[in-house]
């Protein structure tokens, strides 16, 4: 039996007769660029979330961008985050200039610890980065107090978290924005790049949307040096086609991260993620922790059922931010968890024998 730790074709033959035609529409129109498609989704995506607005843009890396600057972040000034995430999260904290500033992970949900948070403010902090990582949210109520007491934005990395809920409210509703991702791998992912930034304050958008075309709304009229950083009229469309079947999928989600813990329940040496009990979990990653991880994923390679480690390296540790001035040790916890985790095949498609042999085969290795 094969279990490939992704495959985007079965979710394609549920949409693809209303994704089709959605798409030889534009086609036929011509109108690739912003127009209705890209409205449409915005419109939809703000009821969806919660959110007063929505600017949908090129991509999850540029949706954090766009926030930065429309936040005038930039040299001189801090951001607080985490070390343990995608590149992007703190790539895009250093591309407008500014200096990404880390707090280890809590352990048992990779996610950052807020109660660090106030220890790593200096006078240039000026904003806090939350990454609601694998699909759970960070603990927003803590850490927008905060924010609040020291006067700082509040940035949300909701890249891995559409839909997903901390005291019943959706993930990229707390802060100042909230940034989307519509990669494929994401819960909710378009047929190529894609992005989208929220907010509820409406001079903000009003900047987003300016940035989001070069620095101004009218054309050839620059307030401010921008960004191209739309999303395609063909992206939207397949995003809008895909948004109602979202709920179906992130149940099949959590049905199969349920089975799994079920089934990992009687071995020690299988750490399972946990759900917050005032979380609801989305899982884009289901990730385990185990001890001798790179002889697992080697063995599971063998076997083949598809894994993957998210992620390897610390972004303290990464080349391009020794700069930065870190060293190994510096976040036990976060090194800790890039040596031991490993995520598992979670795609809603996956049927009960496939996850069934993923953990089988992990419980007898582990045995
Ligand atoms: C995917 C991801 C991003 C970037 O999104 P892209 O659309 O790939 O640019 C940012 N942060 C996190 C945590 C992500 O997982």
């Amino acid at each position: 039996m094969k279990v490939p730790l992704l495959d985007l074709k079965p979710q394609y033959q549920q949409i693809k007769e209303k994704v089709l035609p959605e798409v030889m529409e534009i086609i036929e129109s011509q109108g690739f660029i912003l127009g209705p498609k890209v409205e449409k989704l915005e419109k939809e995506m703000a009821a969806y979330l919660g959110a007063q607005y929505t600017l949908g843009c090129s991509s999850g890396t540029d949706a954090l961008l766009l926030a930065l600057m429309a936040l005038d972040i930039g040299k001189d000034d801090e951001v607080i985050t985490t070390p343990y995430t995608f590149f992007a999260t703190a790539g895009s904290i250093a591309r407008v200039g500014a200096t990404a500033r880390f707090v280890d992970i809590d352990p048992a949900t990779f996610l950052m610890r807020v109660d660090q948070i106030e220890n790593a403010i200096t006078p240039k902090t000026k904003a806090i980065m939350p990454v609601h990582l694998f699909g759970q949210c960070v603990d927003m109520e803590p850490l927008m107090n905060i924010a609040r007491k020291h006067k700082l934005a509040v940035i949300e990395d909701a890249a891995q978290a559409i839909g997903s809920k901390y005291q019943g409210k959706d993930a990229g509703t707390f802060g100042d924005t909230g940034c989307f991702s519509f990669f494929p791998s994401k819960n909710l992912g378009c047929f190529g790049d894609g992005g989208l930034v929220s907010t509820n304050r409406q001079a903000l958008h009003e900047r987003l949307k300016g940035l989001r075309v070069h620095g101004g709304q009218v054309q050839y009229q620059h307030l401010e040096v921008g960004l191209n950083a739309r999303i395609d009229a063909l992206q939207a469309a397949v995003v809008s086609v895909k948004l109602p079947f979202l709920a179906g999928w992130t149940e099949g989600r959590r049905k199969n991260a349920a089975l799994y813990n079920e089934l990992f329940k009687g071995n020690p040496k299988v750490v399972t993620p946990i759900e917050k009990p005032d979380c609801f979990h989305i899982y884009n990653q289901y990730v385990i922790r185990v001890n001798n991880r790179d002889a697992l994923k080697a063995h599971l390679a063998e076997k083949e059922i598809g894994c993957s480690v998210y992620y390897p390296l610390s972004l303290h540790q990464q080349k391009c931010f020794a700069n930065l001035g870190y060293k190994k040790g510096d976040f036990p916890e976060s090194e800790k968890a890039a040596d031991t985790s490993l995520a598992l095949p979670i795609f809603p498609e996956l049927n009960r024998e496939q996850i069934e042999f993923v953990a089988k085969t992990i419980n007898e290795f582990t045995a």
